[in-house]
């Protein structure tokens, strides 16, 4: 038996952030993860939050009142808007990001100008609400980084990790700008020599550093963070959540927590049982691929189902959707690619079997596939093809297959990429219309000459064009025409980066019974939560700015330590300057 103060289940945003805040007010924190490495899907991540009224927006002069966002939120979300949780959100999220700042290892950069998704919605914005981690310096965590879980390798070149923004623009420019290819070579040595002085990069960018920064953050503070330990269990004593039984190579551990235990174990995007419930798309439960991390079963929800727990299904989408790629493995298996970048670049078009588009593709992953959902009839798998030209896939790559000088052959003859001579021999080989996708490549190249998208407005909102590339010399910034052959075509299906619905909780993150009433000493953070959004997605960072947020309010309750005010002073002495 363990006693400790707060034990936190999962070692992802949801659960660390929770640890840390807990540990730097004074409890003795255990963090069991399932996994041998920790990090969860956060370590696959962009790293991305969406915090309105940010500390850096601020700094960078970017100022809104608290009622903008709110406005944007109420809107997007419709019925599903919580105020008191949106509220306390807001509110608390830029004190969530001082925090972290003035204390821990965890550093931010800016995205001030990152627009929200939606931008013809009232009070969204350009830019100003959204960050992400700075990266980090992996020899910092010492011993402790060989069990970081590593980047998903697809997404990764030879394993390293590329920052969005400028650097991902570098790498995109690489062979044509002299700028860029210093740039991308000085990271490629780098990250070569760390390969042979520790075996890895050290050098960690995105969800990568975002998990790096808040585990040395929690080492730093005593709290141990135990690998390869599956909560089974929560341990109930007159009516509070006192503890939890993990598993382990040595067999069943009882863990006794006397400020409760907080469920962070990622959502559901693998507990078939549950995506056959909540995901209509998925009758049977197997017809969503997330690009989530494979040991988040849904064990949170079970756990606190068990104990009387009240669960969230009913939202908008059950799901943070997105298009994913099924990439071939050497061992048989397969990778599962996020389509999350290169859609709304100039010179790509999605269509269905029957040969037609059917979306704006440069809108939001989210947006994209329920766009997908509804062009599929009713008992038809469904599934879509990303088709572009060569230009385009030397120039900003296709799913797992990389830009220019990167080959390509292993994914074409694998089968993942399949590539045509013309439109039509291209679509004979996927199995699409080849009359019917001849005349809309044709369609689209009239439209992306004259620079407007007269099917689907692509290119037509701020979020589009800032993904798109206004460099490309096309009018619009999204479009370009495909004509160089040969063609390629990777094949996209329904999947997501996390899921949304969950445990049902207040604004402090505590858990509810079916009466509404919280359950006491027992907190949910990250995907096990509910989302705040309702199934909705109104920008990017909408599941890591919660998840930070949340938790850091967990933490707060669990150590019985008031929320700070605006404009109060933290009452903690600085131990980061
Ligand atoms: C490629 C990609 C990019 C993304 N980019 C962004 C982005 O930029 N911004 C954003 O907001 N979102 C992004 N997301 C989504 C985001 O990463 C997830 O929503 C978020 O990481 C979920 O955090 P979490 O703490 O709930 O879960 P996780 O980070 O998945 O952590 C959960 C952990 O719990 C562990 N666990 C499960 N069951 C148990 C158990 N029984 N006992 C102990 N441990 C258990 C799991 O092994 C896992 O390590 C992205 C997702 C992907 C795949």
């Amino acid at each position: 038996m363990i006693q400790t103060d707060l034990l936190v289940i999962g070692s992802g945003a949801g659960g660390l952030s929770a640890a840390v805040t807990a540990a730097h007010l004074g409890l003795r924190v255990l963090v069991a993860e399932k996994d041998a490495q920790y990090g969860g899907t956060t370590a696959w991540s962009g790293g991305w939050m969406w915090i309105p009224r940010n500390p850096l927006a601020v700094e960078a002069g970017i100022v809104e009142d608290i009622e903008t966002p709110l406005s944007y939120l109420r809107h997007e979300l419709g019925d599903q808007f919580d105020e008191a949780r949106a509220r306390t959100y807001l509110e608390h999220g830029p004190r969530m990001v001082d925090f972290f700042r003035r204390y821990t290892a965890l550093q931010f950069i800016d995205g001030n100008a990152i627009p929200d998704f939606h931008g013809r919605t009232p009070d969204a914005a350009l830019g100003g609400r959204s960050l992400c981690a700075a990266p980090f310096d992996g020899r910092r965590l010492g011993r402790q980084i060989d069990r970081l879980k590593p980047p998903l390798r697809e997404t990764t070149l030879w394993g390293m990790g590329i920052a969005s923004g400028v650097e991902l623009r570098h790498f995109m420019n690489a062979m044509r700008s002299v700028a860029s290819f210093r740039y991308v070579a000085g990271k490629v040595l780098c990250y070569w020599r760390d390969q042979l002085q520790y075996g890895r990069g050290m050098r960690l960018v995105n969800g990568n550093a975002l998990v790096a920064g808040l585990a040395a953050s929690a080492f730093e503070r005593g709290v141990e963070i135990r690998t390869n330990s599956p909560a089974r269990r929560l341990l109930v004593e007159d009516g509070r959540v006192v503890g939890a039984v993990l598993g382990g190579p040595d067999g069943d551990l009882e863990v006794r927590a006397s400020r409760g235990v907080v469920l962070a174990c990622g959502g559901f995007p693998f507990d078939v049982e549950r995506k056959k419930a909540w995901l209509p798309h998925a009758p049977s439960g197997h017809e969503h691929w997330s690009a989530a991390s494979r040991g988040n079963t849904g064990d949170g929800l079970r756990m606190g189902e068990a104990i009387g727990a009240a669960l969230n299904g009913q939202l908008a989408q059950a799901a943070a959707l997105a298009p994913v790629s099924l990439v071939p493995r050497a061992d048989g298996s397969f990778a599962h690619f996020p389509h999350l970048i290169e859609r709304a670049k100039p010179g790509l078009i999605a269509v269905t079997a029957d040969g037609k588009r059917f979306t704006n593709e440069a809108d939001s992953y989210h947006d994209f596939v329920r766009g997908m959902l509804a062009a599929v009839p009713a008992g038809r798998p469904v599934e879509a093809w990303l088709v572009c030209d060569h230009a385009f896939i030397r120039r900003y790559g296709l799913g797992a297959a990389k830009p220019a000088p990167m080959p390509l052959g292993r994914l074409v003859s694998n089968g993942y990429l399949k590539r045509g001579a013309t439109p039509a021999e291209l679509a004979r080989l996927c199995g699409i219309d080849p009359d019917a996708l001849a005349q809309t490549v044709q369609r689209y190249n009239q439209m992306a000459r004259a620079g407007r998208d007269e099917d689907f407005a692509k290119g037509e909102t701020p979020y589009n064009r800032v993904q798109g590339d206004a460099a490309s010399g096309w009018p619009n910034p999204c479009m370009a025409p495909l004509e160089q052959g040969p063609f390629y075509a990777v094949k996209i299906v329904p999947g997501s980066l996390g899921t949304f619905a969950g445990l049902c909780v207040d604004a402090q993150a505590r858990v509810l019974d079916s009466h509404d009433q919280p359950i006491a000493g027992l907190y949910a953070g990250g995907n096990d939560m509910a989302s705040m959004m309702g199934g909705h997605y109104p920008s990017g960072g909408i599941t890591l700015g919660p998840a930070m947020t949340f938790g850091y309010l967990a933490a707060h309750h669990a150590a019985g330590q008031p929320l700070l005010a605006d404009a109060q002073e933290p009452r903690i002495q600085p131990s980061y300057a």
